[in-house]
């Protein structure tokens, strides 16, 4: 067992990663915060759409999605509209195949919608998550307040409309041959077997070549050969991989999901304990409600957990989101704040786990 207990944060799908290595291997992941997500964007086509309007990368102070537009915030104080129907055109292929908007398999999930500004939406689903959204209140960390009928009305809404447009374009794709094995409905038994019937080459056909891969990095850290590189375009795997492994092909969260995980489409934000507005009475400098931040410092301050998982960005490159572990409370401060874009979030697990050995 892993002497580390992480907190991670991350979109619905790598919290699906997560939650699939937790089910396979013996994962250091302990804590899931998982954050709402609608769509996600290319680091390089949004660089190009910036470049249309004049504006580089590190012009922006924050970014914002919001009533049909992304906002940018600029450095110079000004403020610049992208409507989302141009924005469009950079969303990742694989994004529009995603029907979960609220990081379903999370312990906790956070977001804006639904909440007003400075306040953010949180979503308990877990017993673990319960007790630290109830700790962090106790300790005046957060401050939270029920969700009224009409901020639930809207939160499903939005959930739903992301399920049905998508639904749509994975039956596109299925028609067309191009699998969305995630979606597809089989029993666990029927799981197993394709499981132990696949390995990287399936992975290959199945996810990555088809546009599926959401570069979340789960596949290079479960490889026990170290035969898989994931850099920012994909994964790629070079050598000749044992008969009875098929460890990169399990944790994939766009392979089949088992039963316990899968959510059949007819609850828009899953299943939950209750739905909170919170506040963050402690750090004012994250996206929304600075909560995510703020929930960590309240693991890693009563060390319920030993580091956190967040994603930075790079100093030299703006707004380019790198995988970060850490245990100091300035560190996820400084972490704090939205990326439109990916990075392998599993990759310094692998760095973390080969310094242990
Ligand atoms: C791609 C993306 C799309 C989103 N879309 C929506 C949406 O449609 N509706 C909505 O209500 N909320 C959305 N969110 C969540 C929202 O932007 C905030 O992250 C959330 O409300 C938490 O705010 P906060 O102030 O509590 O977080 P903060 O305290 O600012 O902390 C944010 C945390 O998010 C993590 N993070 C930042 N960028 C990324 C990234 N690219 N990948 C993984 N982790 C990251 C960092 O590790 C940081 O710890 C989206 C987030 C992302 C990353
Ligand atoms: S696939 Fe895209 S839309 Fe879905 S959770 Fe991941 S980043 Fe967000
Ligand atoms: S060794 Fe196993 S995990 Fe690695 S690429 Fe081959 S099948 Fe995948
Ligand atoms: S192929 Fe690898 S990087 Fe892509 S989604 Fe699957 S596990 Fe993540």
């Amino acid at each position: 067992m892993s002497k580390h207990k992480i907190a991670m944060v991350g979109t619905p799908c790598e919290i699906m990663a997560a939650s699939k290595l937790q089910y396979y291997t013996d994962s250091p992941i302990d804590v899931k915060l998982g954050l709402f997500c609608m769509e996600n964007f290319s680091y390089r086509y949004f660089e190009n759409l910036l470049g249309e309007y004049d504006l580089k990368m590190d012009d922006i102070e924050k970014f914002q999605i919001e009533k049909g537009y992304v906002f940018l915030l600029l450095k110079n104080r000004q403020t610049v509209k992208i409507p989302l129907s141009v924005a469009k055109r950079i969303i990742r292929k694989n994004c529009n195949i995603c029907v979960e908007l609220t990081s379903e398999t999370s312990d906790i999930s956070i977001g804006s919608i639904g909440s007003e500004e400075e306040w953010s939406t949180l979503i308990v689903r877990t017993k673990k998550g319960e007790e630290i959204v109830e700790g962090a209140v106790k300790d005046e960390f957060i401050e939270a307040r029920d969700f009224t009928e009409s901020q639930f009305k809207l939160l499903n809404k939005l959930a739903q409309t992301k399920i049905s447009k998508n639904i749509e374009n994975i039956e596109r794709r299925e028609f067309l041959a191009r699998p969305v094995l995630y979606q597809r409905v089989k029993s666990d038994s029927s799981i197993n077997k394709e499981n132990i019937e696949s390995n990287f080459i399936d992975l290959k056909s199945n996810v990555i070549d088809v546009g599926a891969c959401v570069l979340c990095g789960a596949c290079e850290y479960a490889c026990p050969e170290g035969l898989i590189t994931i850099d920012d375009t994909k994964p790629i795997m070079k050598g000749n991989c044992p008969q009875d492994c098929h460890a990169c092909f399990r944790v994939c969260p766009r392979t089949f999901i088992h039963d316990d995980l899968r959510n059949d489409n007819s609850k828009p934000i899953g299943d939950y304990i209750k739905v909170l507005s919170v506040r963050s009475l402690k750090h004012i400098q994250g996206q929304d409600g600075s909560i995510v931040t703020t929930l960590i410092d309240y693991l890693l301050s009563n060390k319920i957990v030993t580091e956190a998982l967040v994603v930075d960005k790079k100093d030299h490159l703006a707004w380019k989101p790198y995988a970060k572990i850490t245990n100091a409370i300035d560190e996820v401060v400084k972490s704090g704040g939205t990326k439109y874009s990916v990075c392998p979030v599993f990759k310094p697990l692998k760095e973390m786990e080969k310094e242990v050995n």
